[in-house]
């Protein structure tokens, strides 16, 4: 349940909707907005006294959210969250943020020169899996804290953002001390323990949709970051199940306007997995952005046909930068630009 104040109430009126709400029980969270704030009344049992509390001072309305994600929706906040990196990326504002890089740190080397070569050609926040959810468990598992070191340094050097994956939630602490944003697995999207905790870092978090999840389930997921108080969730669409074998996944880029019109959160595509083949990665990703996705995260690997992981899907360098340009005719076809790339200078 939302209670819109009017655009001219006081601070003391929505404290007192705020002591009112939690004297009868439950949660109040305050929403400012451009136009007027609005009280979030969280913990609905179907037993809330609205007339109570439209007989408040200042209160405009009260109005049920009618999803069963509160949060989330869109009824609950109208306006974009826009999510601040430290680097200066900003990801659900006007800007498209690019995130590339191998899907797994294989080694100092390998992420170091990557980093280098991606930085140069305009991506703003670097991906590498340290820790890897394997469909084998004989398959390269990742290098673990060591890679966690490698990404500290990429970032060192660059300027670059870390997008990092963790897969408990232990994993998720150690994670957030080394990332910008904690990514949450397709394989872990309902791992609900881990979601929590992963909140609980109070870091962006990187929500992938789960292999056969609905967006309804995707949007739950994302509920329960919010619900510990952690705003910062980038959705992000990679693809689901279908019966056609000719590519990996199914991108669902209809998800993206979908999303977008149910939720404030900022939704990115991955072209990567969601195709699971290199020739298909740059033309789903321009479709992505043409459909109003916030972003991509993109695989690219210095030596695809040696990765350790997914170097079927991972682009050459040179095969990114002529996407990048692309990615900009395209955002700027539909009023939005790509992030600028960092600038200053670079230690080597
Ligand atoms: C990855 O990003 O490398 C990855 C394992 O992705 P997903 O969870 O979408 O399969
Ligand atoms: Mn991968």
């Amino acid at each position: 349940m939302l209670i819109v104040m009017k655009h001219n109430a006081t601070e003391a009126q929505i404290g007192s909707v705020v002591d009112v709400i939690k004297e009868m029980g439950y949660g109040a969270r305050p929403i400012p907005g451009e136009q007027r704030t609005a009280v979030g009344l969280i913990g609905n049992d179907g037993q809330v006294d609205s007339a109570r509390l439209q007989g408040l001072e200042g209160v405009l309305e009260v109005i049920p959210v009618t999803h069963p994600y509160k949060q989330v929706s869109r009824e609950w906040r109208e306006e974009n969250t826009v999510i601040s990196l430290e680097n200066g990326t900003t990801i659900g504002g006007d800007e498209i943020v690019i995130m590339a890089g191998p899907c797994a740190v294989e080694g100092e080397a390998q992420i170091l020169g990557i980093a280098h070569e991606l930085r140069e050609m305009g991506a703003t926040v670097l991906r590498g899996g340290a820790f890897k959810p394997r469909s084998s468990p004989y398959s390269f598992q990742g290098l673990g804290l060591e890679g966690l070191h490698f990404l500290a340094k990429a970032r060192e050097e660059t300027g670059l953002a870390i997008v990092t994956e963790a897969l408990d939630p232990d994993g998720a602490d150690l994670v957030a001390e080394y990332a910008d944003i904690i990514q949450i697995g397709a394989r872990n999207m309902q791992n609900y323990p881990l979601l929590r905790r992963a909140g609980q870092t109070g870091k962006p978090i990187l929500l992938k949709r789960g292999l056969s999840a609905t967006i309804d389930e995707l949007l739950l997921a994302a509920e329960y970051i919010l619900a510990e108080g952690n705003d910062d969730v980038i959705l992000c669409e990679r693809g689901i199940r279908s019966f056609d074998q000719h590519t990996r996944n199914l991108l669902d880029l209809a998800a993206i306007p979908v999303v977008k019109a149910l939720s404030h959160l900022p939704i990115i595509a991955d072209p990567s997995h969601g195709t699971g083949l290199r020739a298909k990665v740059t033309p789903m990703g321009r479709a992505a952005i043409a459909a109003g996705a916030d972003g991509l995260i993109v695989e690219v690997h210095p030596d695809p046909p040696h990765a350790m992981s997914d170097g079927a899907q991972s682009l050459y360098p040179a095969q990114f930068g002529e996407m990048m340009e692309q990615i900009r005719v395209i955002a700027k076809a539909i009023g939005r630009d790509v992030t600028r790339p960092l600038s200053g200078v670079v230690a080597r």
